[in-house]
């Protein structure tokens, strides 16, 4: 087999699937809607899109550029903001552009907003060369063939009245200030074919296709004309898109023809199901990438699972690092077919790279955010030399094992970072089968052994601690269960003298102390 080489004149569109012949740079881009909050389906297929370019392309030898393009052409939609929130978590869960909004590049602008007369322009051109007309209905009449539609139990859809308005009188009804839209003559005989690299070819008869509006009243062009310019004008050779613009597909390959360019290579991919079916929303669970990051799960994990809902490497390995996935994509191992949303999955490999895959200190710095927000800890703690990043440091270590999230670290932290412990309740200092007054003992006895006890030396603190219940006739087990909720307030925590150990002698002696006088001042 030949190995490619980067000085490949010619690489044989073999190599990747829908490669033009001659075309040494594959580009792809992520072209969102800034209509609220990124759910995780875009994500998805931006991160195909970036492996593709970025992993997949380079591999082969060829240059790959991901591309970032706001398309905000739907003024209903639009929402205040939700670009920038947008640029913010794609960078967050570690997709990088080469080109876009924020960082320009040789087809800026990339807000379509910003490029309306290059969509009114096409439209003209399809207008001028009989490939579109402009359409006077109004949204009266449109709603009223629709209900006849329904009445007749015919499918939806525009009746093409405008369409045979002679172009002079339409021109003149246009120049004359008319409101109008402009519709694609769709073909009305013939097949279209969408050749799709991971389904194959899918055919629909022309006369299912409406003429759909690609130029709206207010002058924005619809999606099915932005995308499909900027696609073209922006060099675009692959367009990995969601499953849900399959049914729109034949009319963007028929608008490639009229406007006599070459179509990039299609590739849809599967929505993510929801765990019994259906569509993944909000009664599910989360669904959106800030829930995601809110909820404590790592872009690292995001992504892993992610790649995982549509693509396989083989049939067993399920952890793949940013740097895998860009080693080890490959398009043809896109599934076809849906991938249902497994929120434990998720939660177990978000926990894996917790345990195994993150440093400590790369971990503290991630779960210091959550523990401000909580209040735990001052709000600069994030810098190592400040003093509470050495305590965090070390309580992440102990605790790490328990966190699925990093939410989780306020839950599970709380008792190593606060100087006193919040209020618990007294009767857990009082393990089973004893007496209030058993476990007072067990309590002073340890407080006052604590001064010659060296807690950083856990075996040796451990070997005193049990010489103490065996001298004090109290069970290992009972009188261990009263140091560690006096000690933190709970019943569990990590191993014992570990516990301790974080704690520390002053801490300890404190919390002792007042436990001690929980038990006091019960009733006997
Ligand atoms: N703006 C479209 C969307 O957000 C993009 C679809 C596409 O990738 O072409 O759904």
């Amino acid at each position: 087999m030949n190995h490619p080489t980067t000085d490949l004149l010619d690489p044989p569109a073999a190599l990747l699937p829908g490669l033009r012949p001659g075309t040494k740079e594959v580009r792809v881009r992520l072209a969102p809607s800034p209509t609220g909050s990124v759910h995780i389906g875009n994500v998805k297929t931006g991160l195909y899109n970036w492996l593709l370019a970025r992993g997949q392309a380079k591999r082969l030898g060829l240059e790959g550029s991901f591309l970032l393009r706001i398309e905000d052409t739907d003024r209903n939609r639009y929402v205040e903001d939700a670009a920038v929130q947008l640029l913010d978590i794609l960078r967050w869960f570690g997709l990088e552009w080469q080109e876009g909004p924020d960082v320009g590049g040789p087809h800026a602008p990339y807000v379509q907003s910003e490029r309306l007369p290059i969509f009114q322009e096409r439209a003209h051109h399809l207008v001028a060369t009989d490939h579109a007309y402009p359409c006077f209905c109004t949204p009266e009449r449109l709603a009223a063939v629709r209900e006849a539609q329904q009445a007749r139990h015919e499918p939806p859809g525009y009746d093409r009245h405008c369409r045979v308005i002679p172009a002079g009188e339409a021109a003149d009804r246009v120049a004359a200030g008319e409101p109008h839209v402009i519709r694609f003559k769709t073909p009305r005989d013939g097949e279209t074919t969408v050749d799709d690299v991971i389904r194959g070819p899918i055919v629909t008869a022309n006369e299912t296709l409406e003429d759909a509006v690609l130029l709206k009243t207010d002058g924005y062009p619809t999606y099915h004309l932005a995308h499909l310019v900027d696609d073209h004008l922006m060099e675009i050779t692959h367009v990995i898109r969601g499953a849900e613009w399959i049914p729109s597909a034949p009319l963007h390959v028929l608008l490639y023809a009229a406007f006599g360019w070459e179509p990039p290579a299609f590739i849809h991919v599967p929505l993510i199901l929801a765990p019994g079916g259906g569509k993944l929303s909000k009664r599910h669970g989360a669904t959106t990438m800030a829930e995601f990051r809110e909820q404590g799960y790592l872009p690292e994990a995001l992504m892993n699972y992610l790649a995982l809902l549509g693509w396989s490497f083989d049939a067993t390995t399920e952890i793949f690092s940013p740097e895998d996935l860009l080693k080890k994509f490959s398009v043809e191992r896109l599934s076809a077919s849906p991938a249902t949303f497994d929120y434990q999955k998720l939660r177990w490999i978000n926990q894996h790279y917790i345990n195994h895959i993150l440093t400590l200190d790369d971990l503290t710095s991630r779960v210091i955010p959550f523990l401000a927000r909580a209040g735990m800890i001052g709000a600069n703690a994030a810098h190592t030399d400040h003093p509470d990043y050495a305590a965090v440091r070390e309580a992440t270590a102990l605790l790490k094992d328990r966190l699925e999230t990093l939410a989780d670290a306020p839950e599970h932290m709380g008792p190593f970072l606060v100087e006193d412990l919040p209020d618990y309740d007294s009767a857990l200092l009082v393990p089973k089968k004893t007496e209030p007054a058993a476990a007072q003992r067990g309590l002073e006895a340890t407080l006052a052994l604590l001064p010659g006890l060296d807690l950083t030396d856990e075996a040796a603190a451990e070997v005193r601690l049990r010489a103490l219940a065996e001298e004090l006739g109290l069970k290992t087990g009972q009188l261990f269960m009263a140091i560690r909720v006096a000690a933190t307030g709970r019943t569990q925590s990590p191993g014992l003298f570990g516990t301790l150990r974080v704690i520390g002698r002053e801490r300890l002696e404190r919390r002792l102390a007042a436990a001690i006088d929980r038990l006091a001042a019960q009733p006997a």
